[in-house]
């Protein structure tokens, strides 16, 4: 089944170009902040799904392309993220890849972004005005937690995933000479993490570790790797990560970067499509005001 959220907390089944609109088998949706509806459908799944089934029956299908898309977790508890994540294969290249010896999450460990960065594919992603750094994209399977998860060993992993989607890792790039900010801060401006543009429920991708993943900037293709060649997989993320904190269902973990991470500016028009997960662009513009605080 593909989730999505749309316009002012509606929440819709997917299928091809329509939506089937099951708002009213959701419960507390009209709770106002925080709006994690989506996150408490999840933890109650068993319950609720045979009513969206039946929500569904009754709905008239219309067409996903009046709608504005929200992120199908809108207020994730965490959003937890691996560093860059893959090898490339091994080819004539060797086996040389953008996760460093030493850096990858099963070293290093992993990082946060806030859940105040989550923005859906219906909203732009907005860079501050005035700054001179450098904004990279970053092209990255999301999973999104299903049932509580603490100690989770990689064998059972897979198990605690409720789903997929897609996600962008918008980053401030780190330059010589200046100060080195965190990664958190680096990575959690205002819609610096679009996920979409539909949750994916995990019975339609039994394997996340063959999954190609592609990443656009207006018709260039920047990034094109396949899950296969993650350094750290789905199943030892939650592994690890569930060594450290309590994973709780809507928590959502990004899985890292494959090679080709660069610029975008603007005006740009950035899109992310992975296999059997779907496909989503975000146009890239520029915040209204000046911050008190330049980066
Ligand atoms: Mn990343």
């Amino acid at each position: 089944m593909k989730l999505a959220v749309y316009n002012d907390n509606r929440v819709a089944i997917a299928e091809g170009d329509s939506l089937f609109d099951v708002t009213a088998a959701v419960p507390g949706i009209s709770d106002g902040w925080p709006p994690v509806f989506m996150s408490r459908l999840i933890s109650n799944w068993r319950e609720l799904e045979p009513r969206l089934r039946d929500e569904k029956l009754k709905a008239v299908p219309f067409s996903i392309k009046g709608v504005t898309l929200r992120a199908p977790v809108p207020f994730p508890g965490h959003v937890i993220a691996a560093p860059a994540n893959y090898k490339k294969h091994v080819g004539e290249l060797g086996a040389r890849g953008v996760t460093k010896a030493g850096n990858s999450a099963r070293d290093i460990g992993f990082f946060l972004k806030t859940s105040a960065s989550v923005v859906g594919c219906g909203s732009p992603i907005v860079l501050p005005r005035g700054s001179k750094r450098r904004f990279d994209h970053e092209s990255e399977l999301a999973v999104v937690i299903g049932r509580r998860a603490k100690n989770v060993r990689r064998e059972e992993a897979l198990n605690y995933v409720f789903g997929y989607s897609c996600l962008m890792d918008i980053t401030m790039r780190l330059e010589p000479g200046m100060p080195a900010e965190e990664r958190p801060t680096r990575k959690s401006f205002d819609s610096f993490t679009p996920i979409g543009p539909f949750l994916v429920t995990a019975d339609e991708i039994p394997d996340p570790q063959s999954l190609d993943v592609k990443l656009w900037v207006n018709d260039e293709l920047r990034q094109s790797a396949n899950t296969k060649d993650m350094t750290v997989d789905v199943a030892e993320l939650i592994e690890l990560v569930s060594s450290v904190m309590t994973l709780n269902p809507g928590d959502v973990i990004a899985t890292g970067t494959p090679e080709g991470v660069g610029p975008i500016e603007p005006d740009d028009n950035v899109r992310i499509a992975i296999a059997r997960v779907g496909e989503m662009t975000l146009r890239v513009t520029e915040a209204d005001e000046i911050a008190p605080r330049q980066f």
